[in-house]
Order: structure tokens, then C-alpha cells, then sequence
């Protein structure tokens, strides 16, 4: 009988549980895997280094700013960072699916068509609270607006060179570390179990549960 390739051979709730005990470091290779410019110009000990910084760096500023702010949701200390949190319903303006922008100086724009189908697809199964969807994603924004502002941050000042060319040397700065500490801080600001880049997987899910699939195959292995 031919297979039905619309749908993944797991159920929806194995995948997520086995994503949610998946380790950070293993989610910080996903990220490098999405890096186009990196992934296939550094040695998985590089980073798996660079991994294990951008955690820390994550992990240190959520710390940092909850002793300097006290006790505060996320929705809060957006505030108190002065950040305008709008909400954009237009669906997607372009093919790359995202929960939200983060646009410098201090705007975070939240697209509310991702974040519902989400939030409908997660209703249906009991693994998982919604309620802290939002916030999840706005610590996660939040962050990078802290990095835009200290150029000092292991995501700013780690650059690597890219290539060189007799005497000159170029060096860039690596897309995915700002993304691993991004999941970082938003994972001890929320006080999560699990890595906030199972969203990741739960957003694909909710577009293309085939490709979906096929992602958590590429992680499992
Ligand atoms: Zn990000």
C-alpha cells in the first residue's frame, strides 16, 4: 500500500517530547545548521565551544537583568526597557516564518498569525502551556535588543575570521550564537524545562507537519 507522505510517522506529541528533552548544545548545532554562512566553515569542537559560550552568555544576562529589575514578567520588562511591542496581522510577508522582529532601537513586532496556529495546535495536546507563548518569544526579542546595545556581549564581540586574502583578514560575527544565547535567555527568564527552540520545530509543525517530520528526523539522529 503506498504511503501517505502528508503526514510524519510520529504523533505530534512523541515528537515534541522528545525535542523538549533534547539538550541545548544539540539545538545550538540545529542553530548552526541554519547559519548558512558558518555551519560548514567551523569544526563541530569550534562550535560546540561557541555553543557552550553563548549559552553561558545568555544564561549570565537573564540573571543580570533580574537582579537589576526585580521581579518581572517578560511583558514588563519589555516596558521597562522602553520597547514598543506592536502586533502585526498581516499573515507572512515573506517565506521565512517567524513569531516576531526585532527592529532597533526599540520596536518588537509580534506576528499574530504564527503565534495563533500555535497556540491552537499546542491546545489540542496537554504537553505544553500556551500561556507563556508570548512571553517565550518577547525574552527572546528582548535579548536581542540587550546584544544591539552592548558591544562588549559575547554575541557581538565573538567574530571569527571568514577569509583571508594576503594581508587583509575579513572577520564576521556569527548569526547563530546571537540566536543560541537568544533561546538561553529566554529559557532562564521563563524558567523553562526544555529549550525555547522547540518553537522552532512547533511553528514548522504548524505550516508543514510533513517538513516538520522531516526536521525532527535531522534531530533525532
Ligand atoms: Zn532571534
Amino acid at each position: 500500500m503506498p504511503q501517505i507522505l502528508n503526514k510524519p510517522k510520529q504523533s505530534f506529541s512523541q515528537m515534541l517530547e522528545d525535542l523538549r528533552s533534547m539538550s541545548d548544545l544539540k539545538w545550538g548545532l540545529y542553530a548552526f545548521e541554519q547559519d548558512v554562512v558558518w555551519k560548514s566553515k567551523l569544526t563541530k569542537v569550534e562550535k560546540q565551544h561557541i555553543i557552550n559560550e553563548a549559552i553561558i552568555c545568555g544564561y549570565n544576562w537573564a540573571e543580570h537583568v533580574k537582579k537589576t529589575h526585580g521581579d518581572h514578567t517578560v511583558t514588563e520588562l519589555a516596558d521597562r526597557y522602553h520597547l514598543k511591542v506592536e502586533s502585526d496581522a498581516s499573515g507572512q510577508m515573506t517565506n521565512r516564518i517567524a513569531y516576531a522582529i526585532y527592529t532597533p532601537p526599540r520596536t518588537i513586532t509580534l506576528m499574530t498569525e504564527p503565534i495563533a496556529k500555535v497556540r491552537q495546535l499546542l491546545n489540542a495536546y496537554s504537553l505544553f502551556s500556551t500561556t507563556h507563548l508570548p512571553d517565550i518569544i518577547l525574552a527572546h526579542e528582548l535579548f536581542h535588543h540587550i546584544e544591539s546595545n552592548e558591544k562588549d556581549i559575547y554575541t557581538q564581540a565573538k567574530q571569527v575570521t571568514l577569509w583571508r586574502f594576503l594581508f587583509y583578514k575579513h572577520r564576521s560575527q556569527i548569526r547563530a550564537t546571537s540566536e543560541i544565547a537568544a533561546m538561553s535567555f529566554s529559557k532562564q527568564m521563563n524558567g523553562l524545562d526544555f529549550s525555547p527552540f522547540v518553537l522552532d520545530f512547533l511553528l514548522i509543525y504548524a505550516y508543514n507537519p510533513l517538513r516538520a517530520g522531516e526536521m525532527y528526523q535531522q534531530l533525532i539522529q
